[in-house]
């Protein structure tokens, strides 16, 4: 067995998840928490909340997880959330064709996802069907939208779809969330809820899942802002950047500020929740040392996005993405404002009123209605868009448009752009959003394998989670050496008053002490209380570090202030 296939066993045996559905046969992608994993979970949750919206500042909001479908026809989701999908036709299995090229092939760079540049890959590099060993056949590829589509109500029912991100719930809701901000730039907003993407092949327990949890905030900023200023710190983050990439480099480990001044990150809010994030990261178990920020290749960045870095992590020779930050500019705010009804800009006064000079267009619907259709609103805001930034723009003949990553040639003549002398009291813009985007699940089962250990303690070999005291589904485990001459009943009371006081306890008092040790250590309890008969002459009891096996003598009166101080950091196991 491998260690992941041992993990996966603990996760099931010991209740932190396990395939859902399983009496029915089960269903690919669908996970259940049992209760250690539901614990970590809302605790991992719980972290990340008190670092990124409450650490910050910023709102946290949640929204449904069905939206009707011209929210993502406006976000793109309708027509470009894709995956390949390739099909052998002798037993009918499918594949994620990227994963199946990847798998079967060393390739120079990650394939592009088009059809048209996919059939290019594959007359260079044949694919058999993992099953039957047949080649498979490039007439079978084809482009499957990973969204789940539901319909709403009842009668001339409405379509829908399961959310595929929970950021499209924030950009959706933005018109008041900027009143909320009160107008003022920078503010975030955050949601922390379920994600639905029916992937084509799920693999690799919680981390590719068809239903799964997002963490996710989207910064709104000024298109000018290029960051805050950072604070030269010494914690050196570990860049995988697009040069080295390209030239088989190494990661290269460098500070925030040495990254912004080598032109590594460009923009220094990405740099600002690199540092901020591998800070969480430590804090929460994820191995440093097991760790990197990727750069998307150029192959790889979504059109619209101008930056983007993948924190992965080292989980058995791969590395999986576990979450994505992106500088999005404003793509999301600009395509639901042309979209929907509403006004997606903020205004944003100025110092000074200002004359300017404004541009206002008459277009010739006679030429844009034939050419462009139902793009043409779009293209008449992206140009109203250009003119606000350079007004000599009508000097060339042609103007060039880019809408969804294809570039549209607009005849200048038919614009009869025309001027006015105008007071300017402020401008409206359309934010750009800097996106950290986690993925729960995957932070989850990175933690769970970066922290098992298996080691030897008193003879006896043991399987050990060492999970940071603040995210552990149990604090402390209360044990009575036996359960006669009242030492139960002492146990008992002691775990109660625990409780009471907030942590969260385990009391067992089934098997050998050491089954109940290695039980705990293996869920990854950092404390254990024994109360044995010494309890009876002094009113102390044995308090036991998971990960060292030490054990000191405390008194009970002052036992739930130490496991206070020990569970915020304010005392430490070694100094007592
Ligand atoms: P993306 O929007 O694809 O950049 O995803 C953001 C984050 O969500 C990723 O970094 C993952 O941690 C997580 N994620 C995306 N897809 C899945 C999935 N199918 N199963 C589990 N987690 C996912």
């Amino acid at each position: 067995m491998t260690h992941i296939d041992v993990l996966n066993e603990l996760a099931k045996r010991r209740g932190f998840f396990f395939s859902a559905n399983d009496s029915y046969g089960g269903l690919a992608g669908f996970y259940a928490y049992g209760p250690m994993g539901a614990a970590l979970k809302s605790n991992i949750e719980n972290s990340w909340r008190t670092k990124f919206v409450i650490g910050e500042g910023h709102f946290e909001i949640s929204t449904p997880t069905i939206s009707p479908s011209p929210v993502f026809k406006a976000s793109g989701h309708l027509d470009g959330f894709d995956d390949l999908l390739i099909s052998c036709s002798t037993c009918e299995i499918s594949y994620r064709a990227d994963h199946l090229l990847e798998s079967q092939h060393t390739l120079l760079e990650s394939p592009d996802v088009s059809v048209k540049e996919f059939k290019k890959l594959l007359s260079k590099y044949s694919l058999t069907c993992p099953s039957c060993k047949n080649t498979l056949d490039d007439s079978t590829l084809q482009e499957f939208n990973l969204m789940f589509a539901t319909k709403v109500g009842p009668g001339s029912q409405t379509p829908g779809y399961l959310r595929p991100e929970t950021a499209q719930g924030i950009f959706v809701e933005f018109p008041r969330l900027s009143d909320y901000a009160r107008g003022k730039l920078p503010f975030g907003v955050a949601q922390i809820g379920t994600s639905y993407r029916n992937e084509i092949s799920p693999r690799k327990g919680l981390t590719r899942l068809r239903e799964f949890t997002q963490a996710e905030l989207e910064l709104f900023i000024h298109p000018t802002d290029l960051g805050p200023e950072i604070n030269p710190t010494t914690t050196k983050l570990p860049l995988y950047s697009v040069s080295q990439q390209e030239s088989n480099g190494n990661i290269e480990f460098v500070t925030p500020t040495e990254a912004i001044d080598q032109n590594i990150i460009e923009n220094r809010w990405l740099a600002y929740y690199l540092e901020l994030s591998a800070n969480w990261y430590d804090s929460i178990g994820i191995d440093l040392t097991r760790f990197r920020y990727r750069q998307h290749m150029p192959n790889e960045l979504a059109h619209y996005a101008s930056d983007c870095w993948d924190a992965e992590v080292e989980i058995d020779g791969d590395w999986i993405e576990i979450t994505g930050f992106a500088h999005r500019g404003n793509y999301d705010l600009s395509k639901h404002n042309t979209h929907s009804s509403a006004d997606f800009t903020m205004f944003i006064p100025l110092d000074e009123p200002q004359e300017k000079l404004q541009t206002n267009l008459n277009p010739d619907m006679g030429y844009f209605g034939p050419t462009f259709g139902k793009l043409t609103p779009e293209i008449l805001s992206k140009i109203d868009e250009m003119a606000s930034e350079d007004s000599t723009i009508f000097d060339s003949p042609e103007l060039s448009v880019e809408i969804d990553g294809t570039t549209h040639s607009i005849l200048s003549e038919c614009l009869h752009p025309t001027t006015e002398k105008v007071t300017v009291t402020g401008e409206h813009i359309l934010p750009h959003v800097i996106e950290p985007s986690f993925g729960i699940d995957r932070i989850i089962y990175s933690i769970l394998a970066h922290t098992f250990h298996e080691d030897i303690v008193d003879g006896e070999a043991r399987s050990l989670l060492s999970l940071p005291s603040s995210i552990s589904p149990i604090f402390v485990g209360v044990f009575p050496l036996l359960t006669r001459d009242d030492l139960d009943v002492v146990a008992q009371d002691i775990a109660s008053n625990l409780r009471t006081s907030g942590l969260s306890v385990l009391y067992d008092e089934s098997g050998s002490i050491g089954k109940r040790y290695r039980r705990q250590d293996e869920v990854g309890t950092p404390f254990c209380v024994t109360v044995d008969h010494q309890y009876f002459e002094d009113q102390t009891v044995t308090l036991r570090e998971r990960n060292s096996a030490l054990q000191i003598r405390v008194d009970v009166d002052s036992l739930s202030a130490l496991l206070e101080n020990l569970r915020n950091g304010s005392s430490a196991f070694f100094d007592l």
